[in-house]
Formats: C-alpha cells, structure tokens, sequence
C-alpha cells in the first residue's frame, strides 16, 4: 500500500544523506508517489534537489536528529552515508518511530571499519587481509612490523580513500600515520593497518535482501585510484566457483545484518581466492553502473526492498561507468561537452549538481553499454572525459 505525496495518506521516507547515490534512490521513490525529504549538513546537496522538502542539519547530533523524525514522522529512515549518530537509529528504532534501513545495527557495525571487520573475520570466520588496529603511532609501528611490507593504513571512519597509504617501509610510517589522523571524517582516530592484498580484481557484490529472500545482482569489476573508484563494469569475468563463494560469503553476512534493502559487498579475488574486504548496507558508488546494466538499477532494487516490494536484479546487458571530477571550482561550475559526450552509442550521464567544488570532488559519471565490458569501458571514459568543467564566470 503506498499513499498519496503531500496528503495525510503519503508514505514518508526519510534521507540521512543527499549525495549523488541518494539523489537517485530520491528519484526512484518520486516514481511511485513516496514523499521524500532529504537532509544533509550543506544546502542545495544533489538529493535535495530532487526531494519534497530538505532540512540541513548535523547528522552527527543525536538530538537533531531524533528531533526531526519526531517532526517529520517518516515510515523509513534511509542512511546514505556512515558519519551518522547512530545512537539516534537505534533510538528510532527502539521506540517504533520508523523502520531504520536496512537496521540500526547494520548501520552501527558498518559506520566503522573495526566494527564490520571484527564481525566479518572473527564472529563469520570470512577469509580477509591480514588486520591490526592501532590508536597511536607506536602501535601502528608494532602492528606493521607484525604485518610486514606492504601495508594499508585507513582511518576507520573514513571512505573515497580518504587518508589511505600504501607503506612500503618502516620509514614512511610516520607520514601516513599523519595523513590518517588530517583526512579522515573525523580527526584523532583509530586506525586500521593491513596486509597488501595484491589481488588480481576486485568486485563488488549487490546483495539484495527483500521480502522475499536474498537475491545478487551480477559482479561489478572497478578499478581505484587511490582508495577512490574511478571506473566500474558489469559483469566482471569470473569462474563459477569464485561467484558461489562470494555469494555465499555475502549471504552470510549480510542475513547476519538483517534487514531489508540492498548492501554493496566488496571482494578481493585472487586465482579462486575469494577474501572479503568490506561491506556497504546501501547503494554503492561502483554500482553507479546498473543504471545502464540492468532492468532495475542498484537505486531500483534498494527503494523496492524498502518498501517490500518484489525486486528483479536481472542482468540487461554489458556496461560501464567512469567518474568525472573537479577541483577547486568554486560556486556554481559550468559543465560543457555534453554534445561530444551523449553523441557516444549507447551512452548516458548523470551531473550530480553538486552547488560548491573545493576539494577534489566527483561531480558526475559517464555510463555507456556496449557489446562486451571492453568495448562498454572506452564508450564511458570517452563520455566522462568530453565534460569539461569551469567556474562560474
Ligand atoms: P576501501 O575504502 O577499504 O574499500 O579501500 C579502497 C580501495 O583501496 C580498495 O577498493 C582497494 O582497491 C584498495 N585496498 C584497500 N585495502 C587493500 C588491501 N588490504 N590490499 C590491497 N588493496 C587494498
């Protein structure tokens, strides 16, 4: 049963997160008449610009949040990012206010690289990197000793590579100890140091949990520059055998995380070795892809799990998406090319609209199909790099 948008009877869902996935889960919960509100901690954000009403507002604050759902009354309240206060889910969910998406304990374990870790390796028992945990420089040394060479350094609140190395030697310990401590989402942190997989690909797995049981969508090869997806691709060649145990592996963890909804599961493979590396319960930004791939995109599949509703994760045919990004661009960039871009075959582009470009941002994706993968990666890339970007004159 869905109700009516902006009357007594709508169905009310929740944002916690207007980024460029939110803003397409937004859009598909707009298809079938769900009243959406968006909330995120700067103005104009992508998914606001799409939803019936947007707050801006400190996710990290309990209060503020508890005090919105309150004023709100959503049936759903949907995470889209981890810096979230999530005491407040479990409040939410505690008192019944609204179903928490996919549950406020999949979003606690996952806001943090140690909690999903510690539960993946050592209660599931799951194949991983090699992991210590360190909260200060000596222990990083000690933990990195007992690793050895090469390592990964990530802050545990952290994503988009954010304060990621690679360390190669004792030497450049303390740099990347730094780097951790300056870019990760919050300052004065823990750390997580591991093992160099040096694997041959990594997948991600779009795990669909609905009410009717747990379904996959096909494997989506990528490909990162420092710890930050640039291009993805489906189907990602794999044998057989490989597929069932990941699968199985993100079965197994993702029923343990209960809930409904779709859960991005990220996987090293190396020959048949399958090793689980770590896990998001929402849309993926590799997943960006199925816009093009599939009948019913990872945002589709994520907003009919939601709602209980049956999903079809099927296939559709080859693709790939390739990021586009901006530096330094101030408010209100200028975006040209997009004759060149959507004259590509097959070819499709998603701007997210992001108001203010500072940092390095990712502010759009080229997606293409093609007969094969290959043929789908260059269409992307060629899409991606005939937007140009500009400031505001
Ligand atoms: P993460 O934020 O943990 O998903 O890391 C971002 C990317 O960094 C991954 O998708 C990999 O490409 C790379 N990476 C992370 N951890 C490791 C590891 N232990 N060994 C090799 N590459 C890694």
């Amino acid at each position: 049963m869905l109700g009516t948008p902006l009357s007594a009877s709508a169905t009310r869902l929740l944002m916690l997160g207007a980024g460029e996935l939110g803003k397409e889960v937004l859009i598909a919960a707009q298809r079938l008449g769900v009243e959406t509100v968006a909330v995120d901690r700067y103005a104009d954000a992508p998914a606001m610009q799409v939803a019936h009403r947007s707050h801006v507002l400190d996710m990290t604050d309990p209060e503020a949040i508890l005090a919105l759902v309150k004023r709100e009354r959503p049936h759903f309240v949907v995470p889209e990012i981890e810096a979230i206060a999530t005491s407040a889910l479990a409040e939410i969910e505690a008192l019944g206010l609204a179903t928490v998406v996919p549950s406020a304990r999949a979003v606690q374990l996952t806001m943090d690289r140690e909690g999903i870790r510690r539960l993946a390796a050592e209660e599931l028992g799951l194949p991983t990197s090699p992991y210590r945990f360190a909260g200060t420089l000596a222990e990083l040394e000690a933990a990195a000793a007992m690793l050895g060479f090469p390592c990964v350094i990530k802050p545990v609140m952290s994503s988009s590579g954010k304060g990621q190395s690679i360390v190669r030697g004792a030497a450049e310990l303390a740099l990347a100890w730094q780097e951790a401590q300056t870019a990760g989402r919050v300052g004065g942190q823990r750390i997580i140091v591991e093992g160099f997989v040096d694997f041959d690909f990594e997948i991600t797995l779009l795990t669909v949990r609905s009410a009717f049981g747990t379904t996959f969508c096909a494997p989506i090869g990528h490909r990162q520059e420092a710890g930050d997806y640039v291009e993805s691709w489906q189907p990602q060649p794999m044998s057989e055998a490989a597929l069932q145990q990941a699968e199985k592996m993100a079965q197994l963890v993702t029923s343990n995380l209960g809930g409904r909804g779709l859960y991005g599961v990220e996987f090293f493979v190396r020959g048949e070795e399958v090793i689980f590396s770590e896990l998001s319960p929402r849309p993926h930004d590799t997943g960006l892809v199925t816009l093009a791939s599939q009948r019913q995109s990872e945002f589709d599949l994520h907003l009919r799990a939601i709602l209980g509703l049956p999903v079809d994760p099927g296939f559709r045919r080859p693709a790939a998406s390739a990021v586009i990004r901006g530096k330094d661009l101030g408010w209100g960039p200028v975006y040209s090319g997009l004759e060149e871009a959507l004259a590509v075959p097959e070819s499709d582009l998603r701007l997210f609209g992001k108001p203010t470009v500072s940092k390095l941002r990712r502010l759009g994706v080229g997606i293409a199909c093609a007969d094969d993968v290959e043929e789908a990666r260059r269409r992307a890339r060629r899409v991606a790099e005939a937007i140009k970007i500009r400031p505001a004159s």
